[in-house]
């Protein structure tokens, strides 16, 4: 039978056990172990039975049940003190609160995706994860941020595999009331809405779904409601589901919609206004849209015109890009977003002014095209990577859009991210931490007091994580055995996969092509030899899911597959389908060795390798996003890197045989030496140590969590934001809106001015004076500028010389810059500027001068994209 109707009963839980209400309710259970372990005390079985969920698991325990939990005294306790525990978590001071009134108020995060807990599926890759590990250490640091994003019915895929090999996907629909989540309600207590108009006299409704992280709300819009037509109540059906006007719909509620979600929350809750917005990756940049509107909105008092609006908006907006892939940016047709701005999105902005945002007007670019991390980038004042190397491989790709500057001055910094350890260490490392690290608690550990602690004790703990994980792999390996169809009398040979004594190799992401799931089949001779070696064996767990779109990630994993089902193999290498938080959580800790073979510089950051380090595991790896900058040769290995004029071919077999070396010469030999070497044992030149510990290893993860712990952290990543984006983006905010955006309108005047007149400003000729026959170190140089302004005055500019080695190109390297001061008024728009350089070192010297536009509100001299050089 079919029910006609449906509604959840929510469980009325007895007054001395009502905190369990918000303990399960609030998702900061997901990463505080107390918590967790009294849900598992309570119920041993029934914990489990709900897939560790305490939403789910308080609603399947009894009445009688409730009422026995509710008369044991010690339980009634150790939950009030919980309880106590959350409240004092939720309020006390933390360290944003030490800024004082030098910080935003409020901060406002969008995200397509977040990955907060197995409980919650929405996300799909790495992005996700991140946001969800923003958030968990924003809530952790006190830093107020209000989380936007999007609630699918059916989060990402769940991946199972045919008999041969093929990648199944399953798209389980969720039930947002059996979810850590509550509805946003007006005062009457009808659901809170986000109506945007749609074209053809259509329009999307979207309700709003509160969870809480910890310290931080996460709102999440929701199209799948009554007064929707079906095809608006599928907008959010999937994460990235569809393609076209289905994306362009998504990206339009979770920008758009998101902003007028962040209004009625603050109408509702009175929770500050955001004073910043970070965007993250293009597809929530039509926020920038939202808020212009908002302020040229004819209903206000003063409305803005587009420019001013435009600069308002931007002074407080951060702009994150996440890949380096081309192909992983959001593009759209132009027509296509005519077409649904003309609907009156935002009926009082110009639909040819939002096309400009997102026009590729540069060398190269497309004019049909609608970019979505080029609208980001002129929305945003201020924009950043996700690790150095990123940072470099950005300010590249785009440097189109400022033409005229070295790409090393193109506006994009970089943040490099982080992961939150609470939530990625194993509860067996939390225990060793509070146990030797004198740490009260995973949020602080004294990392470098692993030093401290006996190397057999390492070791010990390093064995049980390895044990544990082969449970778990044997565990989904049957599971997914017979999900392809085998008979359990065929399967008693996965109880014996994986060995807890052999070298164990952890390899999971997602699996586009630059990531190459693939490189170590490359000669499956080579790699059978490794798996089997008679005294250095290695083992090798691998996971990831592919894009349900692409079949060439689908016949990776297929490869892939067919080589792990080969029984003279098996039991040393596994690929176990459906790679989630769930999975992530016992994997990292279990492998000894995090591998990492992308195509160079194609991976942004990469996390998984942080949170494998946090655990103990050593990163074998391309130098590639996070390991670029902290690999430093005693915390793991760096794969080399072909040239990259070698062919795709030639690079994968360059790479992939560095890799097979590495594992056999130096990564295996290590893991099953139990020789002492000087400075790591206590006696003389080299013994072998009687203890069968492999000390140079145990040495190896020691510096590895003593110098990555504190530097791969979320909470790192996270001041670094407050500090480099954050509270610059606040102040000049600030700034903008003083005296009712008075200065906003200032500087748009100013910017319209600058761009008007700027085709006249030409640097006319350059002399220099003071320099002898054979000029010395030490010697000075004074250079003279004659520049033509037109319209602009002296002060609307910046003069510069440039000067450093020449290359024999003429190219300028080791640049320094120093101002030239305005020394004579030509007439005419025409004048003279000189200033004085010194000559800093021997070898070629070479010089150039360039005129700039200069503001205060500029937060760096390129952002107009405005130059003239000479
Ligand atoms: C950490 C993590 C990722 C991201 O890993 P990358 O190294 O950035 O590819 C993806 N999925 C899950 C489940 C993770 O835990």
């Amino acid at each position: 039978m079919k029910a006609i109707r449906r509604f959840t009963v929510r469980t009325v839980l007895p007054e001395s056990i009502a905190p369990l209400g918000k303990l399960a309710g609030n998702l900061r259970w997901s990463w505080h172990l107390p918590t967790t372990r009294l849900f598992h005390d309570l119920d041993p079985t029934a914990w489990e039975a709900s897939g560790q969920d305490p939403v789910a698991f308080l609603g399947s325990v009894t009445r009688e049940q409730l009422s026995q939990l509710a008369d044991n005294e010690r339980l009634v306790a150790r939950i009030q003190e919980l309880g106590d525990d959350l409240d004092r978590y939720l309020s006390e001071p933390r360290w944003y609160q030490s800024l004082g009134a030098d910080a935003p108020r409020s901060i406002a995060y969008f995200s397509p995706e977040y990955g907060i807990s197995a409980v919650l599926p929405q996300y799909s890759g790495g992005l996700g994860i991140l946001a969800g590990d923003h958030l968990k250490a924003a809530s952790d640091l006190g830093v107020p941020l209000i989380g936007v994003g999007l609630l699918y019915q059916a989060g990402y895929f769940k991946q199972s595999l045919s008999r041969d090999a093929w990648q199944q996907e399953t798209y389980p629909v969720l039930d947002p009331d059996g979810l850590p989540l509550t509805l946003l309600r007006e005062e009457d207590g009808t659901p809170a809405k986000v109506v945007l108009p749609l074209p053809a006299g259509r329009q999307l409704i979207a309700h709003i779904w509160r969870a809480d992280v910890g310290r931080v709300p996460l709102l999440l819009l929701d199209s799948n409601v009554a007064g929707n037509d079906e095809a608006a109540r599928n907008v959010t059906d999937r994460l990235y589901g569809g393609g076209g006007d289905q994306r362009l719909q998504q990206e339009l509620l979770l920008g758009m919609g998101g902003v007028k979600a962040l209004r009625i929350f603050e109408r509702l809750t009175g929770t500050p206004a955001p004073e910043v917005f970070h965007t993250n990756e293009g597809h929530a940049g039509f926020l920038g849209i939202e808020r212009i509107r908002e302020l040229m909105d004819p209903s206000n008092a003063s409305p803005m015109s587009w420019e001013e609006a435009l600069t308002a908006g931007r002074s407080c907006t951060v702009f994150t890009t996440h890949t380096p892939v081309p192909a992983g940016i959001d593009r759209f047709e132009k027509s296509q977003i005519e077409h649904f701005f003309d609907a009156g999105l935002a009926p009082s902005v110009p639909t040819a002014k939002v096309l400009t945002l997102g026009a590729e007007n540069y060398v190269d670019g497309d004019p049909n095209k609608f970019n979505m991390a080029v609208m980001g980038l002129r929305l945003a004042q201020r924009a950043n990577g996700v690790a150095k190397l990123h940072g470099v491989v950005s300010r590249g790709m785009f440097s189109g859009l400022w033409p005229g500057f070295d790409t090393s001055e193109v506006p994009i910094s970089s943040v490099t991210n982080g992961v939150h350890v609470p939530t990625w260490v194993d509860p067996l490392i939390a225990d060793f931490a509070r146990e030797h690290f004198g740490a009260e608690s995973v949020l602080d550990p004294q990392w470098s007091r692993v030093y401290d602690v006996e190397d057999s004790d390492v070791w010990a703990l390093r064995r049980r994580l390895r044990s544990n994980l082969i449970d778990d792999v044997r565990q989904r390996l049957r599971s997914s055995w017979k999900k392809r169809g085998a008979a359990d009398a065929e399967l008693a040979w996965t109880n014996n996969v994986l060995d807890p004594d052999v070298l164990t190799i952890g390899f999971a992401r997602r699996v586009p092509t630059y990531k190459r799931l693939t490189l170590m089949l490359r000669d499956p001779a080579r790699l059978k030899a490794l798996l089997l070696h008679p005294d250095n064996p290695i083992q090798l767990v691998i996971a990831g899911k592919s894009h349900p779109a692409d079949e060439q990630g689908k016949r990776m994993i297929q490869d892939l597959v067919r080589f792990t089902d080969d029984p003279e193999v098996r039991h040393r290498i596994v690929f176990l389908p459906n790679y989630d938080i769930a999975m992530a959580r016992t994997l990292f800790p279990g492998c000894d060795v995090w591998l990492n073979n992308p195509l160079r510089p194609l991976e942004a950051c990469g996390t998984s390798g942080m949170k494998s380090a946090i655990n103990g595991g050593l990163n074998l790896s391309v130098l590639d996003g996070w390991w670029d900058e902290m690999y430093d040769g005693d915390n793991g290995w760096a794969i080399p890197t072909a040239n990259n004029d070698a062919s795709p071919e030639e690079r994968d077999d360059i790479e992939a045989s560095a890799l097979y070396d590495l594992l056999e010469e130096q990564v295996a030999p290590r893991f099953y030496s139990t020789v002492r070497s000087e400075g790591a044992g206590a006696a003389g030149p080299s013994e072998l140590s009687h203890d069968g510990v492999p000390h140079q290893w145990v040495a190896m993860i020691k510096h590895t969590m003593a110098n990555l712990g504190p530097a791969v952290s979320a909470e790192r990543m996270l001041q670094d934001y407050v500090s480099h984006l954050y509270q610059p983006a606040w102040r000049a905010g600030c700034l903008a809106a003083e005296s009712n955006y008075t200065a906003a309108k200032h500087t748009a005047a100013w910017r319209s001015r600058i761009n008007d007149g700027w085709s006249a400003v030409q640097v006319e000729h350059v002399d220099s004076v003071g320099v002898a026959e054979d000029p010395q170190i030490g010697d000075s140089l004074t250079v003279n500028a004659y520049v033509s302004l037109g319209a602009l005055s002296p002060d609307d500019v910046a003069v510069e010389v440039a000067y450093g080695r020449a290359l024999d190109n003429d190219e300028l390297s080791e640049v320094a810059l120093a101002d030239l001061a305005v020394s004579e008024n030509l007439g005419a728009g025409r004048y003279l500027f000189s200033g004085g350089v010194t000559i800093d070192h021997s070898g070629s010297f070479g010089y150039t001068v360039r005129v700039l536009p200069k503001h205060v509100s500029l937060a760096s001299k390129s952002e107009l994209g405005l130059v003239a050089n000479a």
